[in-house]
């Protein structure tokens, strides 16, 4: 079995290769941290954001959608605190010249006691067999039991210090925990500073203060300044959302990790406006909504953590983050904040206009609380394409790499391949394709052997391979080859369609 480092490398090739995903300007030696979506990419990322706009939007008629520009007003980001506080805390090695977040490196380090936390339950149930009991060991293993303790001690001072702005401290548990440089192995840090994640930019022609704006770094505040917009024209009743994706951007210090961290990405966000009051049951429901939705993708239960946040952003009064066992650990994946009344409040104080609702039950007008759900489109794009990619060794000894996509998030759902390319099956391929490219997504192929082009298909994660073959001449059947199990069934011609369509239902395992 690879390493997860070696299959996360692997699954990097296999994006590029098949047409899933380039780095940009790669001709030009790539920009870094910024990626391009190819042919099937694009598509897997827009079945996976229509996914959600449809349980988001469509399926709740109580939350609408909105696309606001990039561009706002710079007074935005004012009140949003995103030019006083939207900083990341970096840190440089003097050897390597490279720069770090510096919770980062420690959360690298807590990483590291948890990863040694699993070998020792590891192995602990090897030796034990089934009466292994994990929560016992766990609770009682001394050598569990310290490293816990170190993780405990440590992120409640990094929390601590990151609240503080206590950047001496963060240095010194830096120091104390003896973090070395992954480049250069040195324990050689500079002091650490704060750094702005914003971009800015200049706006017409003249090259003043005024005509600074910035690209987004989040969808939300698009959201919260049409809030009295949307609210009034389309009669909203609170509780109601309004949801949004799009493009985000941020100066990431370090950007690595693929698609997981990028300077430019896109946010798929709903912002929940509520009663005062009403924010933390509400913030109860999104937790449990957005985990079944995960969970309706088809990835197991396992995968997937809520993880609860200690240290709370001060406007904050709950917050979790749901984390995918992505091939480098859990990590964050989707963030769900109870976000009080912060954010409407500040944009009434810096825009002087008063945002507040009426609430006809109550008979009084308040400032609405929100409750958000926001994921990173690309993050989910590579949730899935980590669980969808497998290597597999055939009865017969080949190999193959199939990537077993959800068949409704599947670039393409059918190809279409006549057997051989005479005999009039081209023809009548062709005659398929007309039948399904009105709703599916088809593909139509007639180069190379069968084989090869299954095995192409099964690169690309279609979940369908319908041959034409002599008998379909005959009797207009043709065999429907299903990706996963390979296994093939002769149908009529006419049946396609129901078939296909009754495979593309999302399903939780
Ligand atoms: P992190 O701690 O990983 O930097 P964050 O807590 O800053 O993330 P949020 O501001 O809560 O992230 O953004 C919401 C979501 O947007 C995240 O859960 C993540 O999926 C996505 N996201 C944030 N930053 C990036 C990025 N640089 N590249 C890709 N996706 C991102």
């Amino acid at each position: 079995m690879a390493s997860h480092e070696e299959q996360f490398k692997k699954l990097i090739a296999h994006t590029k290769e098949y047409g899933f995903i380039f780095p940009s300007s790669e001709i030009y030696d790539g920009l870094a941290a910024v990626y391009d979506y190819a042919q099937y990419g694009v598509e897997l990322k827009r079945n996976i954001r229509d996914y959600w706009w449809k349980s988001m939007v469509q399926m709740h008629e109580n939350i609408v959608g909105l696309d606001s520009a990039v561009f706002m007003h710079p007074t935005i980001w004012k009140a949003s605190g995103h030019v006083d506080a939207f900083n990341d805390p970096m840190i440089d090695n003097k050897d390597s010249k490279k720069r770090y977040r510096a919770d980062v490196l420690i959360e690298d380090q807590i990483a590291k006691w948890e990863e040694k936390i699993e070998k020792e339950v590891a192995k602990a149930a090897k030796r034990f067999g089934d009466a292994f009991d994990r929560e016992q060991f766990v609770s009682t293993n001394p050598r569990v039991l310290e490293y816990r303790q170190k993780i405990e001690t440590t992120s409640h001072r990094m929390n601590q210090d990151l609240t503080d702005n206590n950047f001496d401290d963060l240095k010194k548990l830096i120091e104390e925990l003896e973090i070395v440089c992954p480049i250069s192995g040195s324990r050689n840090w500079t002091d650490i500073r704060q750094f702005n994640l914003m971009f800015a930019t200049k706006i017409g022609s003249v090259d003043n203060e005024a005509s600074t704006v910035y690209l987004r770094p989040e969808t939300a505040q698009g959201i919260f300044v049409n809030f009295l917009n949307v609210q009034k024209t389309g009669r909203m009743k609170v509780p109601f959302g309004i949801a949004q994706t799009g493009k985000a951007f941020r100066n990431e210090i370090v950007a690595r990790q693929f698609i997981f961290r990028m300077r430019e990405f896109e946010q798929m966000e709903m912002q929940f406006f509520v009663a005062p009051g009403e924010e933390l049951k509400w913030f109860e429901y999104w937790k449990q909504e957005r985990m079944k939705w995960h969970r309706s993708l088809g990835i197991p239960a396992g995968k997937y953590r809520f993880h609860d946040h200690e240290k709370l952003a001060h406007y904050a009064n709950a917050a979790t983050d749901i984390e995918y066992e992505f091939l480098f650990g859990f990590k964050e994946l989707e963030g769900i904040h109870s976000r009080t009344d912060f954010d409407l409040s500040r944009h009434q104080e810096f825009s002087g206009k008063k945002i507040q609702y009426f609430d006809p039950d109550r008979n009084e007008s308040y400032t609405p609380y929100v409750v958000e759900t926001s994921i990173g489109l690309d993050r989910m794009c590579l949730a899935v394409l980590s669980h969808a990619f497998h290597e597999e060794t055939l009865e017969d000894g080949s190999e193959r790499v199939v990537m077993k996509f959800p068949p409704f998030l599947a670039p393409y759902k059918a190809a279409i391949l006549p057997l051989v390319k005479k005999d009039g099956m081209p023809e009548k391929a062709q005659e398929i394709l007309n039948l399904l490219r009105g709703d599916f997504m088809c593909q139509y192929e007639e180069k190379d052997t069968i084989g090869k082009r299954y095995r192409r298909q099964d690169a690309i994660g279609t979940p369908y391979c319908i041959t034409v073959d002599t008998q379909t001449l005959e009797d207009n059947t043709v065999t429907v080859r299903e990706r996963d199990t390979m296994q093939q069934t002769r149908m009529p011609i006419a049946e396609l369609p129901a078939f296909i369509a009754n495979g593309l239902k999302p399903q939780t395992v």
